[in-house]
């Protein structure tokens, strides 16, 4: 295994940068031209192993479960700084990777060096508790960190899933193995290079790229892992869950959706159309949480869906890094030919209001047309699967029972939003939806302070929010005897 010097095309194991021993590079790719923007390596088992033993020997021996709380705390709040004062690059650098409007890029970066803030203040206020046991004894809950995280993240936010995951287990102590999607490990592998200056020790973040299937697969098999945090599509999350089986891991999956985005007749009708769209179009609709299916009222159907149209044709296409864009290329061309695929299904199970195709004006790139399809049964596929793209489903509904029935109709539970003037036909709607966030006359806003998780298909576990720590943390019962007297049982 060769050290090499600083490089973004290596891997960062034990705080220095390694070269895969395998021949064989991971091209990554800018969507919008198409172009090679790096190669990166793609892990081969031993240097999984070696990742993950960095990982443990940080964790076991070298003391960084030990470190103070308000030494990690610090840790993490220069590592927001140095985001903070990098984000002009990091934005730039995302932003070609993945397609994603520069605009969008910049509030990604922000948002991740404040997801580091927030862990980094609540990394000294993890305390246990004193449990109510009778006078003859003292009982303590003790929070511990869980132990080596094996972490693996989508192309969708790759800088902002990385710190959803890196700063949550940093602060409760855990060390980490970080696998980035192989379509976009760009940021990451930049953050990774300034985390020696930054004051964290070796081996506690390892940034390791490979695919899914090999690499991927290595740490959620490895018996030296503790916990998976695993943020990906449904069908891998299975597989993930049945391999850490074995080895009896914590796990916790933030899954896909296929959230409901619903309107009633009372909804202030200007504000609706733009939260339509805006559920389902941000990020070329490459959001878990995407408001994908867009269930309307019957009384104001029509007309919601002619006003959806008309302002689905101001969303500007573009070069990503273009501050006029609103929406770039998708990811990759996997991706590009599986939401192609749908946008033809959907010719053929409902009506199209726009889109359905690939914008002419591009030679190249991942380009779809920002797309609705009305008119659409919930039985549909196009309601039904995943579509991962900018592909909006508008379902007409009767009356509050019959919404509820066609939100709640849905293996999966990520989001939903409601939008009602009416507090109380609202807030019956938050009880009865099933699912892990429900937003009321908006969709989409995060904040790092509130948990963040599925039902259903969507997953379990927590991210975000004091939920989040608790995900990296163990309890341990510590039971002090205060009865000086033998037990005289026998
Ligand atoms: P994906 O499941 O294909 O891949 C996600 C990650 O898992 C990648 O790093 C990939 O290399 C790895 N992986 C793939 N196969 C693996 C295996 N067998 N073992 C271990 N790791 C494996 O998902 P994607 O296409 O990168 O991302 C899109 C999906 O992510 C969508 O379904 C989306 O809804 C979901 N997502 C969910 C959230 C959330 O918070 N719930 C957030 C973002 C994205």
């Amino acid at each position: 295994m060769a050290v090499t010097q600083s490089t973004p095309e290596a891997m960062f194991i034990d705080g220095k940068w390694i070269e895969s021993s395998s021949a064989k590079r991971i091209p990554v790719y800018d969507p919008s031209t198409e172009e090679i923007l790096a190669e990166i390596p793609d892990a081969t088992n031993s240097e999984m192993d070696t990742a993950i033993a960095a990982a443990r020997r940080a964790f076991d021996l070298d003391g960084w479960p030990q470190t103070t709380a308000q030494e990690r705390g610090r840790i993490l709040f220069r590592i927001a700084e140095k985001l903070r004062a990098e984000a002009p690059q990091l934005a730039e650098l995302e932003c070609r990777n993945t397609g994603k409007p520069i605009v969008e890029a910049e509030y990604d970066i922000a948002d991740a060096a404040t997801c580091f803030e927030y862990y980094g203040g609540l990394a000294t206020k993890v305390s246990g508790t004193v449990n109510p046991v009778p006078d003859n004894a003292l009982s303590l809950s003790l929070k511990e960190p869980v132990g080596v995280a094996g972490q693996i993240i989508p192309w969708n936010y790759p800088l902002l899933m990385a710190a959803w995951k890196l700063a949550p287990a940093l602060a409760a102590g855990c060390t980490c193995v970080l696998k980035p999607a192989e379509q976009t490990p760009l940021t990451a592998l930049k953050l990774a290079g300034w985390l020696p200056e930054l004051g964290v020790p070796p081996g506690v973040v390892n940034i390791v790229t490979g695919f899914g299937e090999t690499a991927g697969a290595r740490i959620v098999e490895s018996p030296r892992v503790d916990k998976i945090a695993f943020t990906g599509s449904a069908a891998v999350g299975k597989l993930i869950m049945k391999s850490a089986a074995d080895t009896l891991k914590r796990v916790t999956l933030e899954l896909g959706g296929k959230s409901p985005n619903i309107f009633f007749a009372d909804a202030d009708f200007e504000a609706a159309i733009d939260g339509a769209l805006f559920g389902v179009f941000i990020n070329q609709g490459e959001v878990c949480s995407a408001g994908s299916r867009v269930l309307v009222e019957r009384s104001i159907y029509s007309k919601f869906v002619e006003a959806m149209t008309e302002k689905a044709r101001n969303i500007k296409l573009g070069a990503p890094l273009d501050r006029e864009t609103k929406m770039g290329p998708l990811v990759s061309r996997e991706q590009y030919e599986r939401v192609c695929k749908y946008q033809q299904l959907g010719r053929s199970e409902a009506k199209v209001a726009i889109g359905g195709g690939q914008p002419a004006a591009f030679k190249r790139g991942y380009y779809v047309e920002p797309t609705i399809f009305y008119d659409v049964d919930n039985s549909a596929r196009i309601a039904r699967e995943e579509i991962f793209g900018p592909v909006a489903t508008v379902i007409p509904f009767e009356d509050e029972q019959d919404a509820l029935r066609i939100a709640n109709d849905t293996p999966f539970g990520l989001a939903a939003a409601v939008w009602s003037r009416d507090i109380y036909k609202a807030l019956r709607m938050v009880k009865a939806i099933r699912a892990g966030i429900v937003w009321v006359n908006h969709m989409q806003p995060t904040y790092v302070e509130a948990p963040w998780g599925g039902y259903k298909q969507s997953g379990f576990g927590r991210e975000l929010g004091l939920h989040g720590i608790d995900e990296y943390l163990e309890t341990k019962q510590v039971h002090i005897n205060l009865n000086e007297q033998p037990i005289g049982w026998y």
